[in-house]
């Protein structure tokens, strides 16, 4: 008899485990708290080269070069000041843009009879099979990914230990438009962060990301950095809704017995870097390598999944607190000192490119 998986969670990370069980012929089903899709129009992803060459070769139609937006260059101000500039060489990124939504519904395509709606986990117990449970319904399984997201109940039903902390920030997202010639833009400002981020070619918008403390008027923030930088953003009506509080959430180990987390079920950081999904993708491609000897729970591809995706977690972990700490919300002495640190950087076209290259690895 053919072994099962059970899915949980029908997010981006949900449903590409669900494209590559597809793709090798194992059987699976995906279990989903929502009653449907959840969408939010403003919420955009910044993809590495890593993940757009292993996403367009999972789902052939999915064609992100036809569709993301593409960023040759990134500008990185202390306040107005442009201090340093990413630029990808010949026919390199330096990343692609997509809105959520759409990624999603295209990576969710061909699951629909696959997804099992309204059904939030309860409780799990393990046997010869895992057990599922759900208000109504018990689902066996030999294996489960849990890909519930940043607030996982498989990790905390199965104790699974973690690190975590509050960053006190909030981010706030929309998109407004704006000539934005594909170029990002990264400002550090006594606020925050705020990213402008290039979305679609044609009709020119940028998607906003905005970091502040928790309790501030984001929205007054917003317009207070539109002015002061001269951004040109037409603000007009613009709802920026209650924000993402920011937390930073590490699973020490991301399995147990046959249970398997991955996305942010695993690993949830402070947006920064734009490396969240990027990671999961790359919890992913781990899985469709190693499909078969995961299946037969196999404890050296378990505890070699563990250490390899832990372990790209944890440094990148190390990388954001490290730019949080020195861009989070710098004024004083702490601006001079990133700004004399960028304009060094700037002056060295072999460590840009290495960042660049950096960045772009799952
Ligand atoms: C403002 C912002 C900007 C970001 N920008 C970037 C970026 O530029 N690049 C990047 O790589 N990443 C970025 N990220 C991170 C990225 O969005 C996430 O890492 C990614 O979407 C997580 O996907 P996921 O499938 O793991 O989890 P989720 O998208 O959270 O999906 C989890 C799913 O599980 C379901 N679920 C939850 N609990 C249960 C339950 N008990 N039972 C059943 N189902 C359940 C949920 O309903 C949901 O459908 C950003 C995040 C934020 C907040």
């Amino acid at each position: 008899m053919s072994k099962e998986v059970v899915i949980v969670g029908a997010g981006v990370v949900g449903c590409l485990i669900a494209q590559v069980l597809k793709k090798h012929n194992i059987p699976f089903k995906i279990l989903e708290k929502s009653i449907e899709v959840r969408k939010d129009p403003r919420r955009t992803v910044a993809l590495t080269s890593d993940s757009i060459k292993f996403l367009n070769s999972l789902q052939k139609d999915l064609d992100l070069n036809a569709w993301a937006t593409p960023v040759h260059k990134m500008h990185l101000y202390q306040k107005s000041d442009l201090n340093l500039v990413l630029e990808s060489k010949e026919d390199k990124k330096v990343t692609s843009i997509c809105l959520l939504d759409d990624l999603h519904e295209k990576i969710s395509s061909g699951l629909e009879s696959d997804i099992l709606w309204s059904q939030d986990i309860k409780d799990i117990e393990l046997g010869s099979k895992i057990q599922v449970k759900t208000q109504e319904n018990n689902f066996d399984a030999d294996l489960l990914f849990a890909t519930d997201g940043m607030s996982s109940n498989v990790r905390k039903i199965m104790h699974f230990d973690t690190e975590e902390w509050f960053y006190g920030q909030k981010a706030y997202v929309a998109v407004v438009k704006a000539n934005h010639e594909n170029i990002a833009k990264q400002y550090f400002s006594k606020f925050g962060t705020l990213a402008l981020l290039p979305l679609n070619q044609d009709l020119q918008h940028y998607s906003i990301i905005l970091c502040t403390n928790s309790t501030s008027d984001a929205k007054a923030q917003l317009e207070s950095l539109n002015q002061e930088f001269n951004l040109s953003l037409d603000l007009k009506g613009i709802e920026l809704g209650s924000g993402f509080e920011l937390k930073h959430i590490r699973a020490k180990k991301m399995f147990k017995e046959r249970i398997v987390l991955c996305g942010d079920a695993a690993n949830s950081f402070h947006p920064m870097a734009g490396q969240g999904l990027n990671l999961g993708i790359g919890d992913v491609m781990y899985i469709d390598s190693y499909i078969n000897k995961l299946m037969e729970a196999d404890p050296d591809t378990l505890k070699n999944y563990n250490s390899t995706r832990n372990q790209k977690n944890i440094q990148m972990t190390w990388i954001i607190q490290s730019l949080y700490g020195i861009f989070g919300n710098a004024e004083g002495l702490g601006e001079k000192i990133i700004k004399g640190g960028m304009k060094f950087l700037d002056r060295i076209p072999t460590i840009k490119e290495k960042i660049i290259e950096f960045a772009n690895k799952n």
